[in-house]
């Protein structure tokens, strides 16, 4: 299939993995539909920091073991699909400062992954940010770190793929139209899991509610992230974002400002300028597969195909997944990651076993 621009895919989601994927298709000539329940801009995608961090999420909060190259080959997409997306991709890098035995482990967590982490002393600690406490006389920087500005990418996902032929309509596909679906699926469904009935390996998924808070201008913003222990700031949309509280099993949309304060107190060490009012709350729900990895290719039920699952890495890991999916659909070569991103790789033997 595919090539002959005659063929449809109906792709439900518009986060960045139903985007991302649907810009695949397209681009490879396949006539994409994409429905969404929600708009793109009230996604996770939406709401999330947009770091592409292969180096700090490996040392502090790996999605699985021996992931880094997978991580570091789809960071390493990201620059042709912002150059034909035509938005910029920030690689200034990205800093840990924090106390030094937490800096020592980290230093000690980016060696062992064979990942430059450079020491920097307060000078540079100061022109990478305003707002800096004087408590913390070094930072670890990495270069590895980039990021993406979500909204920025979304949008130019969505007039990129309308401009080569795709459409994007709001509505909320069922059971009932999976059902009856006559082209291939491709669901990009995020935490969802209302059509788990008839494709089980969404069933594997669980929900952890993310929330991000959004300060309007200040004398704050750092160039690059800064990450401290527990949180991270970043420059964003003319203000800052501090992000951002993992609470599992959670898939309410809630502010909650008891985790919030503890949001703000992990960065006031570092930030002690940092206010306790003003913030915008954005929250969002992530999917987590079992193994911290989406699920990327052929669900068991012919024709349809799954985009899920990015846990804390969904704008880091679109462009491997967008490929992977869209080669199984066209019959190209997936490659090597494919495998390990198997849709069935819970379900096949039951009960998740391998
Ligand atoms: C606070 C926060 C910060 C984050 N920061 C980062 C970061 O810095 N870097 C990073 O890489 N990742 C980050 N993430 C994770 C990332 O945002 C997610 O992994 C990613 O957004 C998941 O994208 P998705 O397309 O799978 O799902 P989503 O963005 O959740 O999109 C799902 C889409 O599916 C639609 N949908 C679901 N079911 C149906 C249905 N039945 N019919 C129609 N439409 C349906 C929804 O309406 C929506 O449009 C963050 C997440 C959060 C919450």
């Amino acid at each position: 299939m595919g090539g002959s621009g005659t063929v449809s895919v109906i792709v439900i989601g518009a986060g960045v993995f139903g985007l991302a994927t649907g810009l695949g298709l397209a681009e490879a000539g396949i006539k994409v539909r994409l429905v969404a329940a929600t708009a793109p801009d009230l996604t996770a995608s939406g709401v999330a920091a947009g770091m592409l961090a292969p180096a700090f999420e490996m040392a502090l909060d790996p999605p699985a073991p021996e992931a880094l190259d997978l991580l570091l080959a789809s960071r390493d997409l990201w620059p042709d699909l912002a150059a034909r997306l035509g938005v910029s991709l920030d690689r200034t890098g990205a800093a840990a400062i924090g106390p030094e035995a937490w800096l020592d482990g980290l230093e000690a967590r980016l060696a062992a992954l064979g990942l430059e982490g450079r020491p920097a002393g307060r000078a540079e600690m100061e022109a990478m940010s305003s707002g800096l406490g004087s408590r913390f006389p070094r930072a670890l920087v990495t270069p590895q770190d980039w990021r993406i500005e979500p909204q920025a990418a979304l949008q130019a996902m969505v007039r990129r793929l309308q401009d080569l032929g795709g459409t994007l309509e709001t509505g909320t596909f069922t059971l009932r139209d999976l059902e009856h679906a006559v082209s291939p699926v491709v669901l990009a469904t995020g935490a969802d899991r209302r059509l788990e009935g008839l494709v089980p390996e969404l069933a594997s998924l669980s929900p952890i509610k993310g929330q991000i808070l959004w300060q309007p201008g200040g004398a704050l913003p750092p160039t690059g992230v800064i990450r401290t222990p527990g949180a991270y700031l970043l420059g964003s949309g003319g203000g800052f974002l501090a992000g951002a509280t993992m609470e599992a099993g959670r898939s309410d949309l809630a502010a909650d400002l008891e985790a919030q304060a503890e949001l703000r107190g992990s960065l006031a060490d570092v930030f002690p300028a940092v206010a306790t009012e003003g913030w915008v709350t954005r929250v969002g729900v992530r999917a987590a597969s079992p193994d911290g990895l989406p699920l990327a290719g052929a669900a068991s039920r012919p024709g349809v195909f799954l985009a899920v699952g990015a846990r804390r890495n969904g704008w880091l890991l679109a462009p491997l997944v967008a490929k992977i999916v869209t080669a199984a659909i066209t019959g190209e070569d997936a490659g090597r990651w494919a495998a390990r991103l198997d849709p069935l790789r819970f379900t096949r033997h039951g009960n998740g076993e391998k």
